[in-house]
């Protein structure tokens, strides 16, 4: 089969390996679309980025059984699917209590073990889910970023009526501002890029707000201070990180989505108003297939997300070399880029 290999640090290559086999318990997964993660870019290009080489990266997927290995039950050639990433290790304390997504011993398709950037790959038969005939293996592949956002709008505990501000309009910030509607919630977005910030408006944001790229964010957002019950952090900046907490009243959730691109300094008086105001700054890491991706799958048929929206671009495989050296340049804006197979 053909797939993209990461050989080496910036050393991707469209080239010919052998198909995987299923083994006990597993699929052949024939790829459909595979997506690429903003956390692709740093494991594809940074030294050290990726826990071994040579790797197919690719986590964000969907596609159909193309074969099935022994002692699986259930299943037939055929399915359309898309694919949990995350293989739990089934036995410690998190898993035990089903918060796989904290497993301290776990697979990871796409990063610990090849993904879907190629023709074919293999996962354990229960982390595939069928999609419904109404949802795209396009919209498929966007299940992984939903469900990553929706176990954050769940860690925050939203509910009718809250005021829901999100920092950052990618596609985490996006599906995050969807989660927000669908638990009836007023969602406002913000962003640096009017383009992002369209999509978001036509996905229901009920405000959206641009800020400038070279005046401060809390400046941007004074007038804005003490007003939401939650913020969801999706931009990984320490600026962001700050100024989110200022926009929270007393009692306020802030949840950080975003990986953190530098060390955050917290001032004293802004660690007095998170103390002064019971406010709670939660992590939120992953999801889990029976709490969050069960939910995608039925919001994705009954088209309570969109999806295809956030996919500006779409790429064949066999251009894998020249797409991530032109995303690692920042040559072209862009929310999902997804690689179509078919
Ligand atoms: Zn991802
Ligand atoms: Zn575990």
């Amino acid at each position: 089969m053909k797939a993209g290999v990461l050989f080496a640090p910036r050393d991707i290559r469209y080239v010919e390996v052998s198909t995987p086999v299923p083994a006990a318990g597993e699929l052949l997964i024939k790829t459909a679309c595979a997506g690429i993660c903003s956390s692709d870019l740093p494991r594809a290009m940074d030294e050290r980025g990726a826990y071994h080489y040579p790797l197919v990266m690719g986590h964000e997927v969907s596609g159909i059984i193309e074969s099935i290995g022994s002692g699986v039950q259930g299943r037939k050639v055929g399915e359309r699917v898309t694919v949990f990433p995350l293989i739990p290790c089934g036995k410690c304390k998190f898993c035990q209590e089903g918060r796989v997504n904290l497993c301290s011993d776990y697979g990871y398709i796409g990063s610990r073990k090849d993904g879907g950037f190629a023709e074919y790959f293999t996962c354990p038969s229960q982390n595939a889910l069928n999609l419904p005939d109404s949802v795209g293996l396009d919209s498929g592949a966007m299940a992984e970023p939903a469900a990553v956002a929706l176990h954050g709008a769940r860690r925050a505990g939203i509910k009718k009526g809250d005021k829901v501000v999100v920092l950052g309009a990618g596609t985490i910030g996006l599906f995050a501002m969807q989660w927000a509607k669908y638990f009836g919630a007023n969602a406002t977005l913000i962003d640096r890029n009017s383009d992002k910030l369209e999509i978001g408006k036509k996905l229901g944001a009920d405000k959206i707000i641009q800020t400038q790229k070279d005046k401060p964010l809390e400046e941007s957002l004074a007038n804005m201070v003490r007003t939401f019950d939650i913020v969801l952090e999706c931009t990984g900046s320490d600026e962001a990180q700050c100024a989110g907490i200022t926009l929270l009243v007393r009692g306020g959730t802030l949840v950080f989505l975003g990986n953190p691109h530098t060390d955050l300094v917290v001032q004293k008086s802004l660690l007095s108003t998170v103390i002064r105001g019971e406010l709670a700054l939660l992590g939120s890491w992953n999801s889990t297939i029976e709490a969050d991706w069960r939910e995608v799958v039925s919001a994705m048929a009954e088209a309570r997300i969109d999806c295809a929206s956030l996919i500006t671009r779409r790429e064949k495989l066999s251009n894998i070399s020249e797409v991530f050296k032109s995303m690692a340049s920042r040559s072209f804006p862009n929310i999902k880029v997804l690689f179509e197979l078919e």
